[in-house]
């Protein structure tokens, strides 16, 4: 695990960063569960490629693949205001973070050649209106990106198996606040020990290069 300080513009937040690598066979998936989720609950179900039940299985992306390597950002809430849009800030800070994981990723493997697969969080948001909408095919078929979710995979099960904690939601009606905001995003890999070493050449080449990351602390240094 990694724990930083990073400062917004009207804050300073607690990021701890935690990564793992997970067997193919011990990630809980259940791809009909999930498009029957999304199909009574989520309005771009059959609106987006990157969603069921267009979206591919996670049984089919890893095929051939032996590793997902989870990544979670989960920033602190504490000394935050508890309402929905603290938690719509949270989740933007952490969606920069791991799409700045996967950026890195992307301009590190390319030459490599390195085979695997990205899945981040939420729907593909490549073009303003998915061209399914339109009756027409992917736009940018290699901009596409998945989310864990689309692909079956039970995140709240790959979180507590992976690293022991639960994911918190925020419910309304519930006097309860969630005590963290996590982002979960994964990589569908072959070779879990480059992973490892890509996380690792990230923290100190991308992250810590960041001029928003204050304080980097040493004693939360346990990764791989
Ligand atoms: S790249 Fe564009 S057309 Fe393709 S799934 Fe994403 S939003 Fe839809």
């Amino acid at each position: 695990m990694i724990r930083i300080k990073y400062k917004t513009k009207s804050n300073i937040l607690t990021i701890r960063l935690l990564f793992e690598c997970i067997s193919v066979l011990d990630v809980p998936f259940d791809y009909s569960h999930s498009r029957e989720l999304c199909l009574s609950g989520c309005k771009n179900y059959n609106r987006k490629y990157s969603c069921p039940p267009n979206s591919p299985s996670f049984e089919f992306l890893s095929k051939e693949r032996s590793d997902l390597s989870v990544l979670v950002v989960k920033i602190d809430t504490d000394g935050q205001k508890e309402n929905y849009l603290t938690l719509k800030m949270l989740n933007s800070v952490a969606r920069s973070i791991q799409n700045n994981f996967f950026n890195y990723v992307k301009e590190t493997t390319n030459k490599e050649n390195t085979d695997y697969f990205l899945l981040g969080n939420g729907s593909c948001r490549s073009c303003k209106k998915c061209s399914l909408q339109f009756g027409e095919s992917c736009k940018k078929p290699s901009k596409i990106t998945y989310s864990l979710e689309a692909t079956g995979i039970n995140v709240h099960k790959l979180v507590e198996y992976g690293f022991n904690f639960n994911l918190e939601w925020y419910k309304i009606f519930d006097e309860s606040f969630p005590k963290y905001q996590c982002v979960v995003g994964g990589i569908i890999n072959s070779s879990h020990f480059t992973f490892y070493e890509i996380f690792h050449k990230w923290i100190e080449n991308g992250l810590l290069k960041n001029e928003r990351v204050l304080k980097f602390d040493p004693e939360f240094q346990q990764i791989g």
